[in-house]
């Protein structure tokens, strides 16, 4: 069976920037979809789907010719993120078999270890549902309610044992994933959401703390330095 990867970067992202969508950030001389790209385009992942804003035009600005032959655009967002991969998936489906492995993978995630891909095609191909990258959560975790004068109190200390950080690639079979997302209801935000609301149990593969969400203007400097060690590194060797 086939995989195939999908980066959704149709967001705007404007808690990082309020001058460009994040995905076009700048992280050592490259944007930051440049990353999220390098990062999941490597056998055995055929093609990798971005999928862009009707109206994008910085796609077509950038150097792409590191992925030549791997790299598709579909500039086919939606209002979501779930739109945003359920259109893509949509646009994809000429090339790909329902039976084949979709890795759908954040624009906003540019630091994923190699090691961390590999575990989860693993887990994930030796799985009826399918899995995603996760992180035991680490901290103390509170649930808060607004208190007086808008400020937040503490309402209650959540039990942190089986909680877990949801990240990306999360790897599903495309005919499941394509039905999930069609199927779905609320504010799914990411697609096991989707595939647990079919009252499926999607495996959980233990991820590291260096594949971050670069959300916030202080990410993009913890993000840089991540990636400058690891080429550093990669020269070294
Ligand atoms: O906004 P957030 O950081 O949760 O977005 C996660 C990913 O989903 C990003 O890669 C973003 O570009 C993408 N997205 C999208 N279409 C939307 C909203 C978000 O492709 N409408």
């Amino acid at each position: 069976m086939a995989l195939f990867a999908i980066i959704p970067a149709a967001g705007s992202g404007t808690r990082l920037s309020k001058k460009q969508p994040k995905q076009y950030a700048k992280l050592a001389g490259k944007p930051m979809l440049w990353h999220a790209v390098r990062a999941v385009c490597m056998p055995p992942v055929e093609t990798v789907f971005v999928v862009l804003a009707p109206d994008d035009k910085a796609f077509a600005r950038q150097d792409w010719k590191a992925f030549k032959g791997k790299l598709e655009p579909l500039y086919c967002g939606g209002k979501t993120r779930r739109d945003s991969v359920y259109n893509g998936l949509v646009a994809a489906m000429s090339a790909v078999d329902p039976d084949d492995w979709i890795l759908v993978h954040d624009a906003a995630r540019p630091c994923l270890p190699k090691k961390d891909l590999q575990k989860l095609i693993r887990e994930a191909r030796a799985d009826k549902v399918g899995a995603i990258l996760a992180q035991p959560v680490a901290e103390t975790v509170k649930r808060s309610a607004e208190g007086l004068a808008g400020t937040q109190r503490i309402a209650a200390s959540e039990d942190r044992a089986r909680l877990w950080l949801a990240q990306t690639p999360q790897m599903f079979r495309a005919g499941l994933l394509a039905q999930a997302l069609r199927a779905a209801r609320g504010a799914v935000t990411d697609e096991a959401g989707a595939v647990e609301q079919l009252g499926l149990k999607p495996r959980l593969v233990g991820g590291s703390r260096e594949n971050l969400k670069v959300t916030w203007p202080e990410d993009l400097a913890i993000a840089e330095a991540i990636l400058k060690s690891r080429s550093a590194r990669e020269r070294r060797a």
